[in-house]
C-alpha cells in the first residue's frame, strides 16, 4: 500500500488515510475541497480564521512587505519597522499597562518563551527555587515540551517515558481553587514560579469559568508571588467579544501568551506581552542586567508583524469584535434549545466559541463526520464534546444552520 509522504498532525494514520479532506480553496466562512464540496467553517480552522478565508487587502498587504524587507531577523542589535509597529499597536490594546512584547512563530513557541520568562525571572530576582508550573487538568498549551508536559490532556504526554518532558510541572482541578490553594501548601510557595490558564478553557471542551474563580486564583496567585499567566492563545483578538478574554473576565496577568487570532491565521505568528514587574530587570542599565536569552528565527518576522497589523485594523474597521459578541447571544440562544435533545448532556458557551457535550450514545467524532457530510465543520474535543466557533464574519443565520445540522444529526441517530 502507499502511503502519503505528509504525516498529519495529532492524527492516528491508518485511520485517516483515504479519507482526507483536501482543502483546495477557502473565501470568507467557506471551504471548498478537491472534491468540489462546499464546507462551511464552523470552527474558523483551529479557533483563529476570526476575519475569514481569502481576503484580498491580506495577500496585498504580505505582497507589498514582501517587495520592501521579506525577512530581517530580532536578534540583539537588529529591529524591524512591522515589528516595531506591530509592538507598540499590540501595547496600546493590551490589558496590561505598560507592556512589552516578545514576538515568536506560534502559540506552542510563546508557551515556551513565557514559562522560561517565568522561571528567568525568578531566578533574576534571587527567588532561585521557585520554578514549578501549575496548570489545570484539561488544558491545551500546545505540543512543544513545555506545553506537552503541563498540559491537562493526559493522552498528549502518553509514551514518552516520562509523565513530563520538563521538571516541575503540577496540575489542578479545572474550577478547583482550593486544590491550588492545597498544591501551595503542599509545596510551598517559594518553589512556585506561576499559574498558567486559559480564560475560557477550549480543547478541553469549552469551559468557561466559574464565577468566582479567577478571583480566588489571583487572590492566591498575589499573597504567594506567584505569576500569573493567561494563555489567550484562542481568546485572544474578539473571541470572547472584548479584544482579550483577560478584559471580559476581570484579569490581571503577569504575562498574557498570545497566537492564532492575531494574523487570523494569515501568518504563523505569537507571542507574550509582559507586564513592568516581570520586564523591568531585563531592561535595565547596567552591566549585571540579565539577557533573556530566547528568540526563534522568526521572531518579529515583517511579514507576519505586517499581516497581524492588517488583521488588527480590519477588526477594528469592521467592528468585529463587537460582532463577535452579538454572534455570542445567537449561539448561547441555539444551544439552549439543543440541550434539551435526549442525546445532549450540556452545552456551554464562553464569547463565540461553544461545545456541545454528549451522552454516551453518540460520539463527538461520529456527529462531526456526519456534520460534514451536510457541508458544516464541527470538530471532536474531549469530553464527547462538539466544537462550535465560526469566523466573526458568520450571519445569524449560518449559526442557526450550523447547530441546525448538528441537531438533524443526532434526530438520525436516534
Ligand atoms: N494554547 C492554546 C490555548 C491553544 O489552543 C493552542 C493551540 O490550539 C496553543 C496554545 C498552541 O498554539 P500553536 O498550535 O500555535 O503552537
Amino acid at each position: 500500500m502507499t502511503t502519503p509522504a505528509l504525516w498529519s498532525a495529532q492524527a492516528h494514520m491508518p485511520s485517516v488515510i483515504g479519507r482526507q479532506i483536501n482543502v483546495v480553496s477557502a473565501e470568507g466562512a467557506y471551504l471548498t475541497t478537491d472534491t468540489g464540496a462546499r464546507l462551511f467553517d464552523g470552527t474558523a480552522s483551529l479557533w483563529y480564521a476570526n476575519i475569514g478565508h481569502g481576503r484580498e487587502e491580506m495577500a496585498q498587504v504580505a505582497y507589498e512587505q514582501m517587495k520592501t524587507l521579506e525577512v530581517y531577523h530580532v536578534f540583539g542589535r537588529y529591529t524591524n519597522n512591522r515589528a516595531i509597529e506591530l509592538s507598540e499597536k499590540l501595547v496600546s490594546i493590551a490589558p496590561i499597562d505598560d507592556a512589552k512584547v516578545i514576538l515568536n512563530s506560534g502559540g506552542s513557541d510563546s508557551i515556551d518563551a513565557a514559562l522560561k520568562l517565568a522561571r528567568r525571572y525568578w531566578n533574576h530576582v534571587g527567588r532561585t527555587d521557585k520554578k514549578v508550573i501549575v496548570s489545570r487538568e484539561g488544558s491545551y498549551h500546545g505540543l512543544h515540551a513545555y506545553g506537552t508536559s503541563i498540559a491537562g490532556l493526559d493522552f498528549n504526554r502518553e509514551g514518552y517515558g516520562t509523565d513530563s518532558l520538563v521538571a516541575g510541572t503540577e496540575r489542578v482541578g479545572m474550577h478547583d481553587a482550593a486544590a491550588f490553594a492545597a498544591t501551595i501548601e503542599r509545596l510551598g510557595a517559594e518553589s512556585i514560579a506561576a499559574y498558567i490558564a486559559e480564560p475560557v478553557m477550549g480543547t478541553g471542551g469549552v469551559h468557561p469559568p466559574q464565577e468566582g474563580y479567577f478571583e480566588e486564583i489571583q487572590r492566591l496567585c498575589r499573597e504567594n508571588d506567584i505569576l500569573f499567566i493567561a494563555d489567550e492563545v484562542i481568546t485572544g483578538f474578539g473571541r470572547t467579544g472584548e479584544m482579550f478574554a483577560s478584559s471580559r473576565y476581570k484579569l490581571q496577568p503577569d504575562i498574557i501568551v498570545f497566537a492564532k487570532g492575531v494574523t487570523s491565521g494569515y501568518g504563523a505568528l505569537g507571542g507574550t506581552l509582559v507586564a513592568p514587574r516581570v520586564w523591568h530587570p531585563f531592561f535595565e542599565q547596567g552591566a549585571d542586567s540579565p539577557i533573556y536569552r530566547h528568540g526563534t528565527t522568526y521572531s518579529g518576522h515583517p511579514v507576519t508583524a505586517a499581516l497581524a497589523l492588517k488583521n488588527l485594523e480590519i477588526l477594528e474597521r469592521e467592528g468585529l469584535v463587537a460582532r463577535s459578541a452579538e454572534l455570542e447571544r445567537v449561539l448561547a440562544r441555539e444551544l439552549k434549545a439543543i440541550e434539551s435533545h435526549d442525546f445532549v448532556t450540556s452545552t456551554r458557551v464562553g464569547g463565540f466559541l461553544g461545545g456541545i457535550e454528549l451522552s454516551s450514545d453518540v460520539s463527538a467524532e461520529f456527529v462531526t463526520d456526519q456534520a460534514i457530510e451536510q457541508g458544516f465543520i464541527t470538530r471532536p474535543l474531549r469530553g464527547n464534546t462538539v466544537q462550535i466557533s465560526p469566523p466573526f464574519i458568520t450571519t445569524d443565520q449560518e449559526v442557526r444552520d450550523l447547530v441546525g445540522a448538528v441537531r438533524r444529526v443526532l434526530d438520525a441517530a436516534k
